[in-house]
């Protein structure tokens, strides 16, 4: 299917490896010129040049902190004018409900409810006035059903939904849209991170650990950060304009409700 966007310059954040780069990738291959994003140098800068190679598309990148005001900032500038965000940063850490500080819950406010806002608010004003955009946040599946240990994630995350729920109906009327996707587990460093904690406490291997969680999923597997940015690029599509402040879970089934 031509997604119909080639041509057009995304800015896809936290995007050199795991679901990001899942984005960037299928974003390349409809034509989409990138600017690409990652604290890592080197990662970044392999996976911007991956990206140029296969697809021939121009890739822009910027080694920053996205969940800093100046990191943010720079990325913003090299950035210029875009007609596709794609949101995302890394997870807050797993804990329990009573250690967490102000501090902590400041933190993870900041990098997954407070920086994917302040892109917006930077990117849509241009969008709107072209007449034109598609952002899309990487969320997570905890928005829907809660992952105990993971309270700060649940928190600022839902944060987010809440704002975009009502922003996306603001915007719409100009040619933009908003969506979340709602990532369940997926084969990605994240998930090793989450893995590796739950292996080590229960004295088994991580595939052990692995293949565990994965006999819940109906699926019987994790997901792949390709199909996961084919989603987002089709969300990203012109045939997706009337895909309005939506919730889509990625999550081979995980969540288990009717609606
Ligand atoms: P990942 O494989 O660990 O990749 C994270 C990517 O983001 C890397 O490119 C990393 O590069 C970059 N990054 C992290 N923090 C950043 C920051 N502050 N500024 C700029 N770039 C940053 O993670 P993932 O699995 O793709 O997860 C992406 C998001 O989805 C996370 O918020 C995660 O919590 C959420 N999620 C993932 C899953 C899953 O199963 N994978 C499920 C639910 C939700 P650098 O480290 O070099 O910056």
């Amino acid at each position: 299917m031509d997604l119909g966007i080639s041509g057009k310059r995304a800015l896809v954040c936290a995007s050199s490896k795991g679901l990001g780069f899942g984005c960037a990738e299928a974003l390349a291959a409809a034509g989409v010129n990138l600017v690409m994003n990652a604290r890592g140098a080197e990662a970044l800068e392999a996976a911007a040049a991956k990206l140029r190679d296969a697809h021939g598309v121009d890739v822009a990148t910027v080694a920053a902190d996205i969940t800093s005001e100046e990191g943010r900032a720079a990325v913003l500038e090299a950035a210029g004018q875009v007609d596709i965000l794609v949101t995302n940063a890394g997870g807050p850490p797993p804990g329990m409900w009573h250690d967490w500080s102000r501090d902590d819950f400041i933190a993870a406010l900041d990098a997954n409810m407070l920086t994917p806002i302040a892109l917006m608010q930077a990117v849509l004003p241009g969008m709107m006035e072209r007449g034109w955009g598609r952002v899309v946040n990487i969320t997570s599946q905890s928005v829907k059903a809660p992952i105990p240990q993971l309270g700060l994630s649940n928190a600022a995350r839902t944060g987010l939904t809440g704002f975009v729920a009502g922003t996306a109906r603001q915007v719409a009327p100009s040619g933009v849209t908003i969506n979340n996707l709602l990532p369940g587990i997926h084969a990605t460093d994240r998930a090793e991170a989450l893995d590796g904690p739950v292996a080590k406490a229960e004295g088994i291997t991580i595939e052990e650990a692995q293949a565990r969680r994965a006999s819940t999923i109906p699926a019987r597997r994790y997901g792949t950060s390709e199909e996961f940015g084919a989603t987002c690029a089709f969300l990203c599509s012109q045939h997706a304009g009337f895909i309005v402040g939506q919730n889509i879970l990625l999550d081979g089934g995980g969540v288990n409700a009717t609606l």
